[in-house]
């Protein structure tokens, strides 16, 4: 499974249509936060997410609307009995908020919070994916993230085994890994049975940012690309100043970029009732677009190739 969730879709303001910005995705069970704006731990009950397989919160950046939902988020999931450590990664100066989390109020927090530093271009490793820290252009220090996963290996064709005498059983799981494998004194090869291997599932969310290079790279061939779309064309003078993105920009970087499918989010409180604009205006550059809603979720298939 991987599954995204749209927690919060707004822009710098809450309003009543939409919550500051958070992004969950649940990656076969795992849950990864991110940013994680005021409010995000009621979203998380009402989407039904969960938040005990929380792993990770990513910020993008440390402006009021995508941090201010943490502190309500780990004091409760402290209440709740937690006492897994939760990783926070975001750009420099985590150790310094995670030491504030843990310090304000009164209470005492029953897990550990790991503050991992991150500068465009690390990577986090995990066993079957990686998480890749992009550099983006806001007006304070930022950084977008692609969670791009492993090539998966190819598929197995069952009937040409059995057509070259191999049976049912251990030996096909042995070829599938990539294994060659001895019947009556033959050999047959992986490669005999086993088609080319596949791609993994490619996510990219930029958080606040100006249509940038960086994003650029990273989005190429990517299953869903979640861009800042702030504001409309009319407001470009303003996006550019505020270094937010219009719908359109964001279009013409999907496009450029080849994704399957464009999410529009961080939406403005003057669109927030009604995005039809910038969907519009959108669309006229590139047609698989949607503007995100709160609670909208998206289940990301696998591809045979891109
Ligand atoms: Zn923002
Ligand atoms: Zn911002």
């Amino acid at each position: 499974m991987l599954r995204v969730t749209f927690l919060g879709t707004g822009g710098s303001l809450p309003t009543p249509e939409r919550n500051p910005s958070a992004i969950m995705i649940n990656r076969e069970g795992e849950l990864m936060l991110f940013d994680c704006g005021e409010g995000t731990q009621q979203q998380m009950m009402r989407a039904k997410t969960g938040m005990k397989a929380l792993s990770s919160i990513f910020i993008t950046h440390f402006h009021a609307d995508h941090i201010l939902g943490i502190p309500g988020l780990i004091q409760t999931m402290s209440f709740h009995g937690r006492t897994e450590p939760l990783k926070i990664y975001g750009p420099h100066h985590v150790h310094e908020f995670a030491r504030i989390l843990s310090s304000l109020g009164y209470y005492k927090l029953k897990f550990e919070i790991d503050a991992i530093d991150l500068s465009p271009g690390d990577v986090i490793k995990r066993d079957e994916y990686s998480i890749v820290a992009l550099k983006t252009e806001h007006s304070i220090p930022s950084i977008g993230y692609a969670l791009v996963e492993n090539m998966r290996s190819g598929r197995f064709d069952r009937q040409k085994a059995i057509e070259l005498g191999v049976p049912p059983g251990p030996l096909f799981s042995k070829l599938h890994k990539g294994e060659s494998v001895e019947v009556d004194g033959n050999i047959i090869c992986s490669e005999d049975v086993v088609g080319d291997a596949r791609p993994g599932r490619k996510i990219v969310y930029t958080g606040d940012t100006r249509p940038c290079k960086a994003v650029l790279e990273a989005s190429k061939n990517a299953d869903l690309l979640i861009h800042d779309s702030t504001l409309a064309n009319e407001q470009q003078e303003w996006a550019i100043e505020s270094m937010h993105s219009t719908a359109e920009e964001a279009s013409i970087l999907a496009k450029e970029a080849n994704v399957l499918k464009l999410v529009l989010t961080h939406i403005s409180s003057r669109y927030s009732d009604n995005p039809t604009k910038l969907l519009e205006e959108a669309k006229k550059i590139f047609d698989n677009v949607i503007v995100a809603e709160d609670l909208m979720e998206l289940d990301i298939p696998y591809r045979d190739k891109i």
